[in-house]
């Protein structure tokens, strides 16, 4: 039989089949994936093969292999010598969720999230929230960051979940897909999902892209059914979905905008700083790539990211 892996407590895996019945399910003996070394062979968001175990009552089934990935998330702890843990698999949307105030959420922030975003090939869908609240000086910030960030090509919502506006927007894009929900605490995460699926009450102190270093939570991801075809996976407790190890040469790549230019570079190991004949640098000073973009750019390729949240971007 095959199944989605809808939650795991470590050592049981709840798989539901596509007719919707649901196995408690474990590995026997070793079980290892190729290629990837995590805590956790399997992870919520996997299509495993079980088979039924015979002689007890329980319904209970044994995994013995597990569907290719189109893409999963891990967090890394640093408190456990390193090991790799994977958050979630298959993945096919994350929505971010930005407010302008309370709390402010800076580009710095976003253009990281961004970046992770990129390296996982998570898609990323930007909702600026509680556009109910802002002056219109405000969302003239909105509409400039919507603006810069369609250019790149991320799909940009104006939201309110208090209000309902353009949630029917947000539940279109979830038909039939498996999305996460992202951003700082406060941003309207909880508020959101309860506008979307009334009655889902999800503790999500869903993912931000903040460094989790020295922070060990032992709550897990739980996938979720909504009323209309769509899958939520929440994350309670998991705030790191930030740190990626790349190389320095790496990181453009993962801004999209970078990268379509990067082969006019003189030099195809340019990193966009001094070298002459730069294509990246030269398309920033026609002001086709946001100089937000480009600090946050340089930001994260001098490791200086953990100050993003006391940064100041303003001009
Ligand atoms: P979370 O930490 O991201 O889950 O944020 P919450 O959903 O708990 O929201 C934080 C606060 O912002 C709550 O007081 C919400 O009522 C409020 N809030 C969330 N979305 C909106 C919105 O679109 N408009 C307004 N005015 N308030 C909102
Ligand atoms: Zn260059």
């Amino acid at each position: 039989m095959t199944g989605l892996v809808y939650k795991s407590t470590g050592s049981w895996y709840t798989v539901k089949t596509n007719l919707g019945a649901t196995y408690q399910c474990r590995i026997k003996g070793k079980f290892r994936l190729k290629g990837i070394k995590s805590t956790n062979p399997i992870a919520v968001g996997d299509i495993v093969d079980f088979e039924l175990e015979t002689n007890n009552d329980d319904e209970t089934g044994v995994i013995h292999n597990i569907h290719e990935r189109t893409n999963y998330i891990v967090r890394k702890s640093v408190n456990l010598s390193k090991q790799t843990h994977i958050i979630a698999s298959n993945v096919d949307q994350v929505f971010l969720l930005v407010t302008i105030d309370n709390p402010p959420t800076f580009t710095s922030f976003i253009d990281r999230f961004l970046v992770t975003a990129e390296a996982y090939h998570v898609k990323t869908v930007l909702l600026f929230n509680k556009v109910d609240t802002y002056s219109e000086e405000t969302l003239d910030e909105v509409r400039y960051l919507a603006h810069v960030y369609r250019n790149i090509g991320y799909e940009c919502i104006g939201i309110s979940a208090e209000t309902g506006k353009n949630i029917d927007k947000v539940k279109a894009l979830m038909i039939g897909k498996v999305s996460m929900f992202a951003g700082h605490s406060g941003v309207g995460k909880s508020t959101l999902v309860n506008a979307i699926e009334p009655g889902l009450d999800l503790k999500t102190k869903a993912i931000s892209s903040q460094h989790s270093q020295g922070q060990h939570t032992t709550t897990f991801a739980e996938m979720f059914d909504l009323s209309f075809d769509a899958k939520i996976i929440d994350t309670p407790g998991i705030k790191g979905f930030g740190i990626v190890d790349m190389d320095k040469e790496e990181v453009a790549d993962y801004f999209p905008e970078f990268f379509k230019l990067k082969q006019d570079c003189k030099f195809n190991n340019c990193l966009h700083k001094e070298e002459p004949k730069c294509a990246v640098k030269d398309a920033l000073d026609r002001d086709e790539i946001a100089i937000s973009r480009y600090r946050s750019y340089l930001q994260i390729l001098e490791g200086e990211d953990e100050h993003y949240r006391t940064d100041n971007w303003e001009e």
